[in-house]
């Protein structure tokens, strides 16, 4: 059985690691592995098109929408390991609109699989520009890389800060200032300097 070969290979890793898999405390660490990793990659079998449908509005509004502050948590496919942080999304819509809670899901959908942040970044960005064909949209993702930090790679308190930015929200300056300022306000991004630099996270480092 998969679930079986499963926690057999935790088993056999725990023993890799010169653990002794059958000690108390290790005992059922195997099947709590499985039901964790299997949580936290539970976004391969969700269907974007489902979470969205029926979320979708026409509406005669072309300000600028902005949910800022969603909190997301995702594995490095390097690694293993979690990397976690913001979400800011930002779009001007073209007569159509979606349910605000759908953006934390749609965000949620891409980041319970082995991801890297840019791509991550994109995958976000390019479902809203499909399913809403909007004026512009920003996506803004300011995260914590276990990989990182844990194992002392460079600045353990480094924050990598990725971004994708299409139509009005990239070629307007105004638009993207604007969006920009309201992410900054109360905890956002601090250092939009860093982001060309430090966008490279987990990516540039794959031993
Ligand atoms: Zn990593």
């Amino acid at each position: 059985m998969y679930n079986d070969s499963m926690r057999d290979l935790v088993r056999t890793l725990l023993a890799e690691l010169g653990e002794d898999p059958t000690r108390d405390g290790l005992a059922r660490t195997p099947e709590r592995v499985e039901r964790a990793l299997k949580f936290l990659t539970s976004g391969y079998d969700a269907d974007v098109a489902t979470v969205l449908n029926g979320a979708l509005f026409d509406v005669d509004y072309s300000e600028m929408v902005i949910v800022k502050d969603i909190d997301f948590y995702s594995l490095c496919e390097h690694h293993l390991l979690p990397f976690f942080g913001k979400c800011h999304v930002a779009y001007v819509p073209r007569g159509k609109v979606i349910g605000l809670s759908k953006i934390p899901r749609l965000v949620e959908v891409f980041s319970r699989r082995l991801q890297v942040q840019e791509r991550l970044t994109n995958q976000i960005a390019n479902t809203l520009r499909e399913t809403l064909n909007p004026l512009g949209v920003a996506v803004v993702l300011e995260a914590t890389h276990l990989c990182m930090s844990m194992r002392g790679v460079q600045k353990q308190n480094s924050t990598a800060v990725t971004s994708a930015m299409h139509g009005v929200l990239r070629e307007d300056a105004r638009t993207r200032m604007e969006f920009l300022e309201l992410i900054r306000r109360r905890g956002g991004a601090t250092s939009w300097s860093a982001m060309s630099e430090q966008g490279a996270a987990c990516v540039a480092e794959e031993v």
